[in-house]
């Protein structure tokens, strides 16, 4: 159904005579809104909120004097400590189905769960032994592609981690631990999480963005992912970084315009995941990377696309483009601007 939730939902349940409307947890500071409302309108049709799409639903996992955890390690061996169920082996082929009356054609997540856990069964036993390595290369079909399905719940994380370990468990750890921070911190989702930053001295420059958001650079590596972006609504980890210490170290724009064009394109877009990744670029984030480690797009793409195939394939013309900023110029005015505010 399309409309207002806290309209279309208590129609519905009606409309069937529910006794109950079961939802799916949702952690992020819209959709708490949302549900709360959604759970006023039913009136006396009780909203039971099941598992959250996470191992263990934010909130729960924090220090031994009860406050949230800040750092990531720390986090991880808790979360890790708390554990979580093995999900239960559902024959998804029994599950009974309602056709919805006022459904429009959109494809049904009955339809995508055998393809996501096809999907991920032919990573695990393929890719994800060479996960470690191979992860940083945006030129290999290295890793999950899962983030999208993750993002929307239909592949649960419980589901990937009763079968992995090492590093790609951490990267799941990592979505559960910035859920968490903005399940403490709601306000996050658009203001530094470390308020010092909100002295920082930003420019403005419309059409500086915009060659960003287009992929035009001038800088091979921030324009294909930027393309990649538009083409695939995905973008490699490696190149958010690269792209999004770009925007915010070269171009000296607000971090929060780069998360807002992301969400915008993004299939994984997802508040938590997104706002904090670029936080944790921009070094005004939870346990991020330091404002001062500046990364360079030319040294970055020589490391993680060594024979240019990423380049080639997304943006083989940006070879072409004068840069539309000077590298080294544009990291001493963001140190000297960093300066400024520590
Ligand atoms: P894999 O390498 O296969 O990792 C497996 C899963 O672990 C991912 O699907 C994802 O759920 C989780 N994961 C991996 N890295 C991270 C991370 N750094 N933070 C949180 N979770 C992680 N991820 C999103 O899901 N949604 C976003 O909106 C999003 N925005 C980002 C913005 C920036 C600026 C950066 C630097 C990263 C962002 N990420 C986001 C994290 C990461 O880039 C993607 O999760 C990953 O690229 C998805 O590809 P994959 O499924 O092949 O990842």
């Amino acid at each position: 159904m399309r409309g207002d939730p806290a309209k279309a939902v208590p129609r519905i349940a009606k409309e069937i005579g529910a006794g109950s409307v079961h939802i799916t947890a949702d952690c992020a500071p819209y959709g708490r809104r949302r549900d709360e409302a959604v759970e006023k309108a039913l009136g006396g049709i009780e909203l039971v909120r099941s598992g959250s799409p996470y191992a263990v639903t934010p909130g729960r996992v924090r220090k031994a004097d009860g406050t949230p955890f800040k750092v990531f390690t720390p986090f991880r061996n808790a979360w890790l400590d708390h554990g979580w169920r093995k999900p239960a082996d559902t024959d998804k082929s029994t599950l009974d189905w309602m056709e919805p009356a006022h459904s429009t054609k959109i494809p049904t997540i009955k339809q995508k769960l055998p393809d996501a856990l096809a999907l991920w069964e032919k990573f695990r036993d393929e890719r994800l032994p060479d996960y470690d390595s191979t992860r940083d290369r945006p030129d290999l079909d290295a890793t999950s592609r899962l983030s999208a399905f993750l993002k929307f719940g239909v592949l649960h994380p419980r589901t990937l981690l009763q079968d992995c370990d090492g590093t790609f468990r951490s990267e799941l750890a990592w979505r559960e631990f910035y859920a968490d921070v903005l399940w403490h911190r709601p306000e996050t989702a658009r203001e530094n999480y470390d308020r010092k930053f909100d002295r920082m001295k930003h420019d403005n420059d419309e059409e500086l963005f915009e060659a960003w958001k287009q992929g035009r650079t001038g800088y091979p590596i921030v324009d294909a992912g930027m393309r990649q972006l538009l083409r695939e609504g995905f973008m490699h980890n490696r190149v958010r970084m690269i792209a999004a210490s770009f925007l915010i170290k070269d171009l000296h724009l607000p971090w929060w315009w780069g998360a807002r064009h992301f969400m915008r394109h993004l299939v994984d877009g997802d508040i938590a995941s997104n706002q904090h990744n670029w936080q944790w670029v921009a070094g005004c984030g939870t346990d991020a990377a330091p404002f001062f480690r500046v990364f360079n797009p030319l040294t970055q793409a020589k490391k993680f696309d060594p024979d240019g195939a990423y380049v080639r394939r997304y943006a083989p013309d940006s070879l072409d483009i004068p840069p539309i900023v000077d590298h080294a110029v544009e990291r001493k005015i963001a140190l000297d601007r960093y300066q400024a505010i520590r």
